[in-house]
């Protein structure tokens, strides 16, 4: 079954080894995510984002732009495998061709620094999606979680700001530009700005059930659920342990892992509650630390066998696998 994939963090994987002077391809590597696993696990699309750590990185548009020029010099190199879409009908040449389609994206609206020339720039430069924040508060909005890294906290940070001024701008221009606005990591009151300020289908990327992970704000609420269906858009579901089981799921003693069954599980509920049209699949492969049972993307067939096994029907299995994102793809991009 084709997949369409709408989070990862390989290419900050790619840049990372490159730094330390690790000769390491897109083609093949030691990361959850390269060419070779994209086609044995029948990928179609993936999407690659540029993620900027605000913690560490003090310029983060000049930051972004090299980890562009890392995920343009594998394309190049690999352009006979994979292309860059920066339209629909992009995606159906490439597959007509029999290449793998990449999508560019963002994760940390901070990127921009608050600028909506940086924002067109990013758009000419063939950024598709973006979410507004990641886990800093930046010249967007807030997030919704503290930053997670080595906190071992889930606290919420902030529920009352919502979407700054230019926040609200960023939206209204991302819309006009056809770039998609990705609510992941977003906080809950600028999620629901993005609700009250767009028009269009918007994404949660990489975002599961909070009703069935209580206390995990990085999952969308029911009540969140219902307004990405009724606006047309998806939420990638998350291979993240974190994002997919309460730690009170697992004995003490025993190691987390997480597995395709309660990834399904999430899938189930997510159809419960807006309807198999709002669910798609965003990985968050080379994100995500912990034991996974699929290991990379070449065990996403594990994935369709238990979206059977627990009854989804083959419609359901390819609407979730490709056909709600492409719908999106197909609303937004030009
Ligand atoms: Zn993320």
């Amino acid at each position: 079954m084709k997949v369409v994939d709408m989070h990862c963090d390989t290419i900050s994987g790619i840049h990372r080894q490159r730094a330390s002077g690790k000769d390491v391809s897109l083609l093949h590597n030691d990361l959850n995510i390269d060419l070779e696993k994209l086609k044995a696990g029948d990928y179609g699309l993936q999407n690659f984002a540029l993620f900027v750590h605000l913690g560490r990185e003090k310029k983060p548009f000049e930051y972004a732009m090299a980890l562009a020029d890392t995920f343009y010099t594998e394309m190049e190199a690999h352009a006979d495998k994979i292309g860059v879409v920066r339209s629909y009908a992009d995606i159906e040449k490439n597959w007509s061709e029999g290449r793998l389609s990449a999508l560019l994206t963002i994760e940390e609206g901070g990127a921009c620094e608050g600028s909506l020339a940086y924002l067109r720039d990013f758009y000419r430069l063939g950024v598709r999606m973006m979410s507004l924040t990641w886990n800093y508060a930046n010249e967007l909005g807030w997030p919704n979680v503290l930053n997670l890294e080595g906190s071992g906290t889930m606290g919420y940070v902030d529920t009352e700001h919502g979407l700054t001024e230019t926040g609200i701008a960023f939206v209204e221009e991302m819309e006009r530009l056809g770039m998609i606005v990705d609510v992941s990591h977003l906080n809950d009151a600028g999620f629901w700005d993005v609700v009250k300020y767009g028009k269009k289908p918007f994404v949660a990327s990489h975002s599961n059930c909070r009703a069935l992970v209580p206390g995990c704000p990085r999952d969308l609420t029911d009540e969140m659920i219902r307004a990405v269906a009724e606006r047309g858009g998806v939420a990638g579901i998350n291979y993240c342990i974190d994002f997919l089981c309460s730690p009170d799921e697992w004995k003490a003693g025993e190691t987390p892992v997480s597995r395709v069954s309660d990834i399904v599980r999430h899938m189930k509920h997510m159809k419960n509650v807006g309807g198999i049209g709002c669910i798609g699949l965003g990985s968050d492969f080379d994100g995500i630390g912990g034991e996974l049972e699929m290991k990379t993307a070449a065990d996403l067939p594990l994935l369709e066998a238990e979206m059977r096994r627990q009854g989804f029907a083959e419609s359901e299995i390819e609407a979730v696998f490709h056909g709600n994102v492409l719908r999106v793809y197909r609303e937004v991009l030009r």
